[in-house]
């Protein structure tokens, strides 16, 4: 690992102060992914911020009925609530679905949205990758392609990302709340809280380097039947192959993109009075595949009509 310094934040302001005095500083929260990253070397900040003791750590209702989530909120905190559970059931399957006890005992909301990529070559600094080293090239194209993406990939990067939380949060609208250490703040929709690879896949989020991610914030739940649906290799412990989050009519897929994936072209052939296999058929016409994944497409199909069938029978019972 590359010596880094280490600082202690007690408050937003000093922690921005903090991270935008020192040139390679990072935020430090649960550490789930950045610690195993700077191991590798692929990660390499010179100083950590630790923003553990910020006062980010409660859910708080919201005037319109929705939930706010403090940024340091943990993924097994979330997935507990009783809030969430019962208004937000896709989102606590989603969290449940994720990773493992221990890592969500750890792991922040905010954390959860930032984590990189699990591409096999981002991890190995022997191969090419032009998220880990722009302009390196991407050794998945014509690689072990197994788990990469179907959907909105560019030439330069067909990583997806591996979140689930995120997932099922944009199928219910979250919108991400961010500081800055101007002292503004402003409001991202999720669904555009995270990019396309483009010819710049190192670029994953729209968070600028002086800003934190303070909360996320949810809408009051839709009319209608939610359900979290994760396809994976093994019953535990494994990233997603392809994830569906239905909530209502809201649809978001998961580990077929770049970001969490707004399923926007299944929604409006549903609320043009279609079947969800008519929404499958939709969202996936523009996709791709790059030979060892290719059968991700049929498996997406196949999730998105089951998952849809599920939350339809929910809301009707
Ligand atoms: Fe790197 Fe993206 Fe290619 Fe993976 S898919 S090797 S992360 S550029």
């Amino acid at each position: 690992m590359k010596p880094f310094s280490y600082e202690r934040a007690d408050d937003v302001a000093g922690a921005l102060r903090a991270v935008t005095a020192q040139p390679g500083a990072k935020f430090l929260a649960g550490g789930t992914n950045l610690i195993d990253l700077m191991k590798l070397r692929i990660e390499t900040p010179a100083h950590l911020v630790d923003i553990n003791h910020l006062p980010l750590a409660e859910i708080q209702e919201t005037r319109d009925g929705g939930l706010r989530i403090g940024a340091l909120v943990r993924n097994h905190v979330l997935a507990g609530d009783r809030r969430v559970r019962t208004r937000y059931p896709a989102l606590s399957e989603a969290l449940l679905a994720g990773a493992s006890g221990q890592l969500r005992n750890r792991a922040t909301t905010a954390g959860n949205l930032l984590q990189r990529t699990r591409c096999f070559y981002f991890y190995n600094p022997d191969t090419p990758c032009n998220k880990r080293e722009p302009g390196s090239g991407c050794a998945a194209l014509q690689g072990l392609n197994r788990i990469h993406a179907i959907l909105g990939e560019s030439s330069a990067c067909i990583a997806t990302h591996p979140s689930d939380m995120a997932v099922a949060m944009t199928a219910l609208d979250a919108q991400v709340e961010c500081a800055s250490a101007t002292g503004a703040s402003r409001t991202v929709p999720l669904s555009d809280f995270h990019t396309l690879p483009g010819a710049h896949p190192e670029v994953e989020t729209v968070l600028k380097p002086d800003e934190l991610i303070t909360a996320v914030t949810l809408l009051p739940p839709p009319p209608g039947g939610q359900v979290y649906r994760k396809i994976r290799d093994r019953a535990s412990y494994a990233f997603a192959l392809v994830s569906v989050a239905v909530a209502g009519d809201r649809i978001a897929l998961g580990s077929v993109a770049h970001k969490p994936w707004r399923a926007t072209r299944a929604e409006a052939a549903l609320a043009a009075g279609g079947t969800p296999a008519d929404a499958a058929d939709a969202e996936l016409a523009p996709a791709h595949s790059y030979g060892a994944n290719d059968f991700k497409i049929p498996l997406a199909r196949r999730a998105i009509v089951r998952t849809l069938a599920q939350a339809q029978e929910i809301a009707r019972a």
